[in-house]
C-alpha cells in the first residue's frame, strides 16, 4: 500500500526481553541506514566517500566505563526506566562497549562551509549513531555517542572526546531544553577509563585528559553541511533521496500524501527558514552564543546542535565570543547570529537551486527569514521587558526603546541575565507618572547587574536614567499590576543559565573525581525560571577570577 511505502512498518525485535537486559525492550527501527545508500566499503579508513549517506562503524572498546551523569527526562523520552540506566548493560552500551543487536552503528556524510569556506567533506568524525528508537508515544528518537572513536570521517583527529566538553555538551544541551530552546538532547555522559592527548589552545602544550563519552539524542542529526557534500559533488540523486528521507521522516507534515514533489522542496525550505529564524530568536533571549555555527553545525531541524566552544553572555556585549579560534574576525559573535544564519541558509539554498531549477521561492524564503526574525526578536524583547502588545505609534516607540536599551546596556559592563530579572522588580503599581520615582529606584536593575563597582559617570548616568524613564512612562500605560508583568517577564528572563564558570567549576571537581556539581547544575537548570531557595550562588555575577579564566571565557574548538 502507499502507506507502507511511507512509513514502514516498525520492526520489534524479536529477542526475549528479560529484566535483567531492559536496554533490549527498546524498539530500534533504524530507517536512516535503512532507506538511504550506504557505503559499500565497510572499512574503517579514512577517506572520501562518495555516493552514499553514511559508512558503517563500529565504536571503540573503553577501558573502564564509569557513569558521570544520566538525564532522567531523556531516559524517559526512550521510556528507559530507572533501573535500566543504573544498569551495568547501560555503561557497556553508551560507553560503546556494546553494540545492542537491533542497532545498526554509522557515521553520516556530510560538507561544510567553516568561517565562511567550503571545507570540503567533513562527516561524523567522531560521532556514532547506534540507531533509532521509536518509543510507546511513536516519536522517533536517534541515538549518538560523541567521543567513541575514529570513523571514516576523522580526518586526521582521534574520534575521542575529553570530559571537559563532554560535561559542557552534557549540562548545556539539557539546560537549553529546559530554558526551552529547541536542541539535541543528551541522555548520558560517561568517563571512558581512557585518556586523551589535548592541546587545549593549540600552543604546544598537550596534556592528558579523562577521556568521555556523550550519548546525544535528537530527532535526527541532519545538518545543512548534509546537502551540500552531495550538491559540491553534483550527485543530485543521493541529494534528492537525502531531501525525501528528511521530508517524510521530520516534515511529514509537509506531504499529504505520496512523494515529495519540487513545490514540497519550497515548502521544505521556507520551514527550515521559520525554524531556524525562531532558534536564534531563543539564543538572542537567553544570551546564549553558539561559537561556531558553521553549516555543518546547523540542524535543518532548527535545533541548537554540536555544543562546543559555545558561551553565556555574562556583561551585555554583541561583540563577544567565546570561541579563541575565532577572536580574530569575530564571525560568530553573539549580536552577528542571526546573519551568519541567513548566510548558512543561503548556502543551503544554493546546494538546493540544482535540485529544484528555480531559485525565487528559495530567494523569497530567505527573505520571509529576515522578516520572521525581525519580527521575532521585536516580540521576543518586547516580553523580556514586559511590555504588553501595543498598535500603532508605540509601536514604534518600543522599537526605538528596545534598540536604546542595546547602547545603554553597553555604556559598563551589565550582567545581561541579572539585570532583566531585576528589570522586572521595579514597583510602579500606582505610579501615576514616573517622575514620582526616585532615581535610586530607577536605577536599581542597572546597579545590581554592573561589574564595575565605582559610581556611574555623570553622563552615564543621565543616560540611564533617561531610558528607565522613557521605559517606566512604557510600563505605566500598560496599566498593568506589577505582579502580573513581573510573573510574565519571569517566564521569559531565565534567573539560571549555565554561566561560563559555573560550568567550569563544575569541570574542574569532575576532574577529580567528584562529579556532585554536574548533577547539582543539571537539577537548578531544570527549572531555570524559577527562584531556588539555597541556589543562589547560582545566580551570581561572574566572579573575578573568572574573567580571563581558560574555560570560563576563552574556549577553543579543541575538545
Ligand atoms: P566541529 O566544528 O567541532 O563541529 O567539527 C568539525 C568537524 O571535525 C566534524 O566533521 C567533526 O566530526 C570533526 N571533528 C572534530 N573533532 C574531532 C575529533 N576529535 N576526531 C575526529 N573528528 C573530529
Ligand atoms: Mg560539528
Amino acid at each position: 500500500s502507499v502507506l507502507s511505502e511511507i512509513a514502514p512498518p516498525i520492526q520489534v525485535s524479536t529477542q526475549e526481553t528479560s529484566l535483567s537486559r531492559p536496554l533490549d525492550a527498546l524498539t530500534f527501527d533504524n530507517r536512516f541506514t535503512a532507506e538511504l545508500p550506504a557505503d559499500p566499503d565497510t572499512s574503517n579508513r579514512r577517506r572520501q566517500v562518495m555516493g552514499a549517506c553514511y559508512s558503517r562503524v563500529t565504536p571503540v572498546q573503553t577501558r573502564q566505563p564509569s557513569l558521570v551523569a544520566c538525564a532522567r527526562e531523556v531516559a524517559q523520552l526512550l521510556d528507559l526506566t530507572e533501573e535500566a540506566c543504573a544498569s551495568e548493560q547501560f555503561l557497556r552500551v553508551f560507553s560503546g562497549n556494546e553494540v545492542l543487536t537491533a542497532m545498526d552503528p554509522h557515521a553520516t556524510c556530510y560538507g561544510g562551509h567553516q568561517f565562511g569556506h567550503w571545507a570540503g567533506q567533513l562527516g561524523d568524525g567522531r560521532a556514532i549513531n547506534l540507531g533509532e528508537i521509536v518509543n510507546g508515544r511513536g516519536e522517533r528518537w536517534a541515538l549518538q555517542l560523541k567521543g567513541a572513536g575514529p570513523t571514516q570521517y576523522s580526518r586526521s583527529a582521534d574520534g575521542l572526546a575529553v570530559l571537559r566538553s563532554s560535561v559542557r555538551e552534557f549540562l548545556c544541551s539539557e539546560a537549553m531544553h529546559h530554558l526551552g530552546v529547541p536542541t539535541t538532547r543528551a541522555l548520558s555522559l560517561v568517563l571512558t577509563g581512557d585518556q586523551v592527548l589535548r592541546d587545549m589552545f593549540y600552543d604546544g602544550n598537550p596534556r592528558q585528559e579523562p577521556g568521555a563519552i556523550v550519548c546525544r539524542v535528537s530527532p535526527s542529526f541532519t545538518r545543512f553541511g548534509s546537502f551540500e557534500i552531495f550538491a559540491a559533488r553534483q550527485d543530485w540523486d543521493v541529494q534528492r533521496q537525502l531531501l525525501d528521507y528528511a521530508i517524510r521522516t521530520d516534515f511529514p507534515r509537509l506531504i499529504e500524501s505520496g512523494d515529495p514533489d519540487i513545490d514540497t522542496y519550497f515548502q521544505w525550505f521556507d520551514e527550515v527558514c521559520r525554524r531556524t529564524a525562531d532558534l536564534i530568536v531563543h539564543w538572542m533571549r537567553v544570551g546564549f552564543v553558539h561559537g561556531v555555527m558553521n553549516t555543518d553545525n546547523l540542524s535543518v531541524l532548527g535545533l541548537t546542535i554540536d555544543y562546543g566552544p559555545y558561551g553565556w553572555l555574562e556583561d551585555y556585549d554583541p561583540g563577544w565570543t567565546p570561541n579563541t579560534t575565532d577572536a580574530e574576525g569575530r564571525r560568530y559573535r553573539f549580536g552577528q547570529q542571526a546573519q551568519v544564519a541567513h548566510w548558512n541558509l543561503a548556502q543551503l539554498a544554493r546546494a538546493l537551486a540544482p535540485v529544484v531549477e528555480q531559485v525565487e521561492p528559495l530567494q523569497e524564503s530567505l527573505l520571509q527569514y529576515s522578516a520572521r526574525y525581525n519580527d521575532g526578536y521585536r516580540t521576543m524583547m518586547s516580553n523580556k521587558l514586559g511590555l504588553l502588545p501595543s498598535g500603532g505609534s508605540d509601536e514604534a516607540n518600543d522599537g526605538e526603546l528596545i534598540k536604546d536599551l542595546q547602547e545603554v546596556l553597553q555604556l559598563r559592563e551589565t550582567d545581561m541575565t541579572l539585570f532583566f530579572r531585576a528589570l522586572s522588580e521595579v514597583p510602579m503599581d500606582g505610579v501615576a507618572s514616573p517622575a514620582e520615582v526616585a532615581d535610586s529606584v530607577l536605577l536599581a536593575p542597572f546597579e545590581v547587574a554592573y561589574y564595575q563597582t565605582d559610581p556611574l559617570t555623570a553622563d552615564h548616568r543621565d543616560a540611564t536614567l533617561s531610558w528607565m524613564r522613557r521605559y517606566a512612562e512604557r510600563v505605566c500605560r500598560d496599566v498593568r499590576p506589577d505582579d502580573e508583568r513581573r510573573r510574565q517577564m519571569n517566564t521569559v528572563n531565565p534567573i539560571y543559565v549555565l554561566r561560563n564558570y559555573l560550568a567550569q567549576l563544575a569541570i574542574d571537581k569532575s576532574e577529580e573525581g567528584d562529579h556532585s556539581m554536574v548533577e547539582e547544575l543539571l537539577d537548578v537548570l531544570r527549572n531555570p525560571y524559577d527562584e531556588q531557595p539555597g541556589k543562589e550562588a547560582f545566580a551570581q555575577k561572574r566572579p573575578e577570577w573568572a574573567r580571563h579564566r581558560a574555560g570560563c571565557s576563552m574556549l577553543s574548538c579543541s575538545s
